[in-house]
């Protein structure tokens, strides 16, 4: 196994940071703590297309994908986020939607034109999502849409909203579709839900009450359909669960990864120049145990995370990315939470900016499955065994 960049993916490392630290840092002190709205999240998304986050060219290297997402969650781990499901939602329109729809609406979402969101969670459906309960009758050429979806990312400044919807209940998952809501052809209620971090990343409810959808809005099942989607074919969801949350499990590993090398950084920065004892405290051995645990942490969740979209990119790669999700995200909130105390009370300060760290970070253990439900697949990888209560 290579454990080396290439230098191409080298030099993407090093003019991505270039031009997220000289571009981006102020844009989080700024607003990387406060509620988005969608002329900034527009703004933001059209300057990140140049480097593949969103728009016509994309990374096709799994590591070149990483470094994007590792580099972001450095510096603006909001945007990390709005990116990355902006991006799906955009793809997944691009290849699954009736033509019509893709044609009035793909370019803009690829182009950060307009903003997508994919719901699944609702309030009674969260690690378990083949519960899904929101409807969607078939009348006619329209859907009826009743139902509400929460923790939605992107939600509340969202143009466009992907819905897992349930069609049959008789059919239990495989009665689920995937249907395209446009807030301007059909609008819909949302509210944006205060979290502890990622606050410029809406979590948002949105609410459907009899809402008529045009029923070109199905994703997927179109003769053009070339789609590689969030709903797995129909065949493989009889073996569990119908969706594919790898990409997005990768990507909170990245960008925890991202949050944890910044505040390791800034950790050492300080304790090379704060003074006690008339020592800088970098001098002393316990802090020094402070910052080896958090750069052994650090590294073993950059190798587990880019071995897993490795592996990913070749084929069958739950366990490896399961671990990944789980190692890098709780060692986020490790990570971060060491770096608060080798700054001693300004860690705890608003302005030193490391609680924010902490904060940010602690949001990407429970999105993409929870870590019980990592550990859970990471199980029953091992053992062919689906785990019981007894
Ligand atoms: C930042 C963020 C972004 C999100 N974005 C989206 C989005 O864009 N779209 C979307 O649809 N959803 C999104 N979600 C929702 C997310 O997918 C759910 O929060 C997650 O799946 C967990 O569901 P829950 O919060 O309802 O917790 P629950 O499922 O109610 O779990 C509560 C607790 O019980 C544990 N638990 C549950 N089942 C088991 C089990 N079988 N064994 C052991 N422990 C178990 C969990 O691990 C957890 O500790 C997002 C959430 C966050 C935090």
């Amino acid at each position: 196994m290579e454990f080396e960049f290439t230098e191409e993916q080298s030099m993407v490392q090093r003019e991505v940071r270039k031009f997220i630290e000289s571009e981006l840092t102020e844009e989080d002190r700024q607003h990387g703590d406060s509620p988005m709205t969608p002329e900034l999240a527009k703004g933001l998304l059209k300057r990140l297309i140049p480097w593949g986050y969103i728009g016509p060219d994309q990374p096709t290297d799994p590591i070149i994908e990483g470094i994007l997402f590792e580099e972001m969650g450095r510096v603006f781990p909001s945007l990390a986020g709005l990116a990355f499901i902006a991006n799906g939602a955009a793809r997944y329109v691009a290849q699954g939607a009736h033509p019509d729809v893709k044609a009035r609406l793909a370019n803009d979402l690829l182009m950060g034109e307009r903003i997508g969101c994919m719901g699944i969670s609702e309030p009674n459906v969260g690690s378990d999502p083949t519960g899904v309960e929101c409807r969607a009758e078939l009348k006619g050429d329209r859907y009826i849409i009743n139902g509400n979806k929460i923790w939605i990312s992107n939600g509340h400044i969202a143009d466009v909203a992907i819905v897992i919807c349930q069609t049959d209940k008789s059919k239990g998952p495989l009665g689920f579709q995937a249907i395209l809501v446009d807030r301007k052809e059909t609008p819909f209620e949302s509210r944006d839900i205060e979290t502890v971090g990622l606050a410029a990343f809406p979590n948002s409810e949105l609410s459907f009450h009899d809402l008529e959808v045009p029923a070109i809005n199905r994703l997927g099942g179109w003769e053009t359909d070339n789609q590689e989607s969030l709903l797995l074919k129909k065949k493989e969801s009889t073996k569990g669960s119908p969706f594919n949350f790898n990409s997005a499990r990768v990507m909170c590993a990245s960008i925890s990864c991202g949050i944890a090398s910044k505040a390791l950084e800034e950790a050492i920065e300080y304790a090379k120049v704060r003074k006690q004892f008339g020592k800088e405290i970098g001098r002393f051995q316990l802090v020094q145990a402070l910052l080896a645990d958090m750069a052994m942490d650090i590294e073993a969740a950059r190798l587990l995370t880019f071995r897993a979209r490795q592996k990913m990119s070749r084929g069958h790669a739950d366990k490896e990315v399961s671990i990944a999700k789980a190692f890098a995200t709780e060692m986020g909130v490790r990570v971060t939470n060491k770096a608060m105390e080798v700054m001693g009370a300004l860690g705890l300060t608003r302005e030193a900016g490391m609680e924010k760290r902490m904060r940010d970070a602690r949001m990407w253990v429970v999105p993409d499955g929870t870590s019980q439900i990592q550990r859970l697949i990471i199980g029953k990888e091992l053992t062919g065994f689906t785990a019981t209560r007894g």
